[in-house]
């Protein structure tokens, strides 16, 4: 079997589309379009990466898009004044901080970071209000990622309710909520992490397997059941002949684009997957502009709530 492939991208650029009209209305019925904030520390080259696409996204179906950079060797004090700042700009209705902010703001930095950020404009979802909400099925703004993964599921017609989901990955950004929300649509989710035993039998129990582990070709064929759809949220960049050598094959495109670039980006899924797999998601052009496109729908949702046009 080879697996159907999810294309993320397509579905991004669709939802991107879709949503268009959603920003003209709220500008037409509000005076002003919605907005976003985007709080960037030091020049970390992937950060700028995701931070440029996301603000793209966002101000290309006009909204306002706002870059607030700070040094990287700001205090955790700066950064929350800057925070505050956003907080009470009334035109700004999400505020996002990008991450990992510097390690020199201190342990337990990023959480102080996240929790001061007002709820209201949350559009990462990460304040305990949001995470409190989304464990009680209410109505609030959802981390990006997994708001993604299940658009995908939804819109390529995969049943949620009723599967076994196995989860591979606890953090609050990704496995957490991905678990939630696959509960809060009725399926049976199990979640795994490193102390998990038996990871691969665990996760060939399957119907759906979603991999945010962080790991390059963890999950290989033996983790799959026979025709599960898997969704690869990991975003590894192998930079050494030897890795790429051991996880992609002679001829495949993954190498050539190694010899291209001297680096290539590879999920926690295994290419050998895609012979067991019923549907599977690519590294790049899966998950990861679904996460984009999950920013955008969240500055819209979070303008339409702060205005009162959504309740
Ligand atoms: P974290 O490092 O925060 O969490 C990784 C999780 O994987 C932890 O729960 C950890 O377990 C678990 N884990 C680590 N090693 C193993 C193992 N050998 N077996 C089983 N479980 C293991 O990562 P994130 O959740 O932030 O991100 C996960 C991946 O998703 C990364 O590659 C990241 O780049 C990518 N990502 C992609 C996005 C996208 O838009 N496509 C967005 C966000 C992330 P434990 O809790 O026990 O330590």
């Amino acid at each position: 079997m080879i697996a159907r492939r999810l294309d993320g991208a397509a579905w991004a650029t669709l939802i991107r589309t879709e949503l268009v009209p959603r920003v003209a209305a709220f500008t037409a019925t509000q005076g002003r379009p919605p907005g976003l904030g985007v709080i960037l520390a030091g020049r970390r080259p992937e950060s700028e990466i995701y931070v440029r696409n996301k603000l793209k996204a966002v101000s290309e179906a006009g909204c306002r898009a706002d870059l607030v950079r700070i040094d990287e060797d700001a205090t955790l004090q700066e950064a929350l004044d800057t925070v505050a700042r956003l907080n009470a700009d009334d035109g700004i209705d999400g505020i996002l901080v990008q991450s990992p902010l510097p390690a020199a703001m201190g342990k337990g930095a990023e959480q102080r970071v996240f929790d001061a950020v007002d709820a209201a404009k949350d559009v990462d979802g990460f304040h305990p209000e949001n995470v409190g909400r989304l464990s009680q099925k209410r109505q609030t703004l959802v981390a990006c990622t997994p708001l993604g993964c299940i658009e995908l599921l939804e819109r390529e017609g995969i049943q949620i309710a009723g599967r076994h989901a196995v989860v591979i990955g606890r953090s609050d950004i990704v496995g957490k909520p991905m678990a939630m929300l696959l509960l809060n649509r009725d399926a049976t989710v199990t979640v795994c992490h490193s102390r998990t035993p038996n990871l691969a039998q665990m996760a060939a129990t399957a119907d759906i397997l979603i991999a945010a582990v962080g790991r390059p070709g963890l999950i290989t064929r033996d983790f799959v059941k026979p025709g599960a759809t898997v969704i690869d949220v990991g975003i590894n960049v192998l930079t050494t002949a030897e890795q790429v050598e051991h996880l992609c094959a002679e001829g495949s495109a993954k190498r050539r684009a190694f010899a291209e670039k001297g680096s290539v980006l590879i999920g926690d899924v295994h290419p050998n997957v895609a012979e067991v797999a019923g549907a599977l998601t690519p590294v790049p052009g899966g998950v990861g502009p679904l996460t984009i496109a999950m920013v955008l729908r969240n500055t819209i949702t979070a303008a339409e709530l702060r205005c009162g046009v959504l309740r």
